[in-house]
């Protein structure tokens, strides 16, 4: 028999509770504050946002968190997901590595997302909500909730970061393939859209302008609330299925990963793939290295200020201690419009500054480089977001060959590209560039960062 290709675990093998992390960090997470008082946030102060199951696990600190029935009935549609052993990558790298990746693109919105969309329709439904407002980059988010609105039956009306809108009219025509309305943000709907349009009328948008936009919708009206797609601890919380999966499926091959790879936009899948094994780590388990990759045009983790600041662009949200650019920062418009968020999820923020991950930042077009060279040797064409996580894995199996060591490397491949094939036609006619950021206008949005004593 030859050497399998995928570990599939069977349905039955669908976890039934969440991980959460905080239960075994050796140093709890800053609190998160009220703009106004500076005091730490109540349930209260989140109510008209989220309902309160969301708000509970917000702030959980048990390990395990049950699954609800219903959530894990739709899970079933692609979960398990599949466990991969890229042997035809490793061989053209000539690498002694094992590259193994775990693949979220088998769910029906094509990436990792639906993980948490499908649980925070489902916490809605329960607590009566009508309609979710939501924002969203490239469009992956967007068509995750508007699958979780259609199999729970609650609208939900998506802010589209408007570069991305203009970029990728097909995802917009998958969110209302499943019912949901998609405006390009900023728009002339909000108080926080209309501002920034008359100071900037020719505004790609951004995710922080699109929160703003989302969050307003939801504090001012009674049947709405709203949903992020990652950054906060639930949204983590939810993405753990994947490395839970990951630890059986490893286990199948008998193997264990020295070095675990994530892109990073929000943090989500990022978590989703590592938080299970850190944890077992924590807890006296084998040792792994963890190594998050972001964009070098959005560099969060290798080059923001570990600082509190808001969520959006408007100043609507709480304050969260993460590494930012500063909520005014935004970002030039590459093409992995998932990884153009100004902060990270305060729950990687926090693990960073305790040294208990990596973080590096690659090109987009090393990062598209790194996709061809996997779809041409594995057949999936990645997100563009997911090449950064191909290019932090690729060049991990080249440190190993350089090295002479054997290594197990094991990374998420977040979603798949078929979404994104315009990125990948510029790229082709070599029109992709590799922007940089304004160093002027990061200063600029880090000087004016709310003063927390
Ligand atoms: C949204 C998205 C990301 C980035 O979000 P995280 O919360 O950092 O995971 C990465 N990959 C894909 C395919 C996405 O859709």
């Amino acid at each position: 028999m030859s050497d399998p290709v995928k570990y599939l675990l069977p349905e039955a093998a669908l976890p039934s509770e969440w991980y959460n992390l905080v239960a075994d960090l050796p140093v709890p997470p800053p609190p998160v504050l009220h703009p106004g008082t500076l005091q730490p946030v109540g349930p209260a102060d989140l109510a008209p946002l989220f309902p309160e199951a969301l708000i509970r696990q917000e702030v959980a600190t048990e390990r395990r968190i049950e699954i609800p029935e219903p959530v894990r009935e739709i899970y079933r549609l692609w979960r398990p997901t599949p466990l991969y052993r890229a042997r035809r990558l490793e061989k053209a790298l000539g690498t002694p590595a094992r590259i193994f990746y775990k693949y979220e693109g088998v769910s029906p919105a094509g990436s990792h997302k639906p993980n948490t969309a499908i649980p925070q329709a489902f916490y809605n439904k329960e607590a009566g909500t009508k309609r979710i407002a939501t924002e969203t980059g490239a469009g992956q988010w967007g068509s995750s909730l508007a699958l979780a609105g259609a199999m729970f039956g609650i609208e939900i009306d998506v802010y589209m970061v408007k570069v991305s809108y203009h970029q990728k009219p097909y995802r917009r025509a998958l969110m209302e393939s499943y019912g949901a309305r998609c405006v390009a943000s900023p728009s002339t709907e909000t108080n926080a859209g209309r501002a920034v349009l008359a100071a900037n009328p020719d505004s790609p948008g951004s995710l922080g302008i699109a929160i703003s936009e989302a969050v307003e919708i939801a504090a001012s009206r009674d049947d709405t609330k709203y949903a992020l797609g990652s950054v906060l601890n639930h949204v983590l919380l939810h993405q753990t299925v994947i490395g839970d999966e990951a630890i059986a499926q490893m286990d199948m091959a008998g193997a264990y990963p020295d070095v675990i790879v994530g892109c990073t936009g929000g943090g989500s899948n990022f978590a989703g793939i590592a938080f299970p094994f850190l944890g077992a780590k924590l807890r006296g388990g084998p040792d792994v290295r963890i190594v998050a990759v972001e964009p070098a045009a959005c560099p969060t983790l290798t080059r923001g200020t570990y600082a509190y600041d808001f969520g959006d662009t408007a100043g609507l949200t709480p304050l969260t201690k993460m590494h930012t650019l500063g909520s005014t920062f935004v970002p030039p418009g590459f093409h992995a419009g998932g990884l153009r968020y100004h902060g990270m999820a305060p729950l990687v923020s926090h693990i960073k500054e305790l040294g208990l991950i990596d973080a590096v930042a690659y090109r987009q077009t090393e990062c598209f480089a790194a996709g061809l060279l996997f779809a041409r040797n594995e057949g999936i064409v990645p997100a563009p977001e997911a090449n950064h996580a191909v290019k932090g894995a690729i060049e991990e199996a080249l440190k190993a060959k350089a090295e002479g060591k054997e290594k197990t490397i094991l990374f998420c491949l977040s979603g798949h590209g078929h979404f994104d094939m315009g990125a990948y036609s510029e790229y082709f006619a070599d029109r992709l560039m590799d922007l940089e950021y304004d160093e002027g206008a990061l200063a600029s949005a880090l000087a004016v960062l709310p003063k927390v004593p």
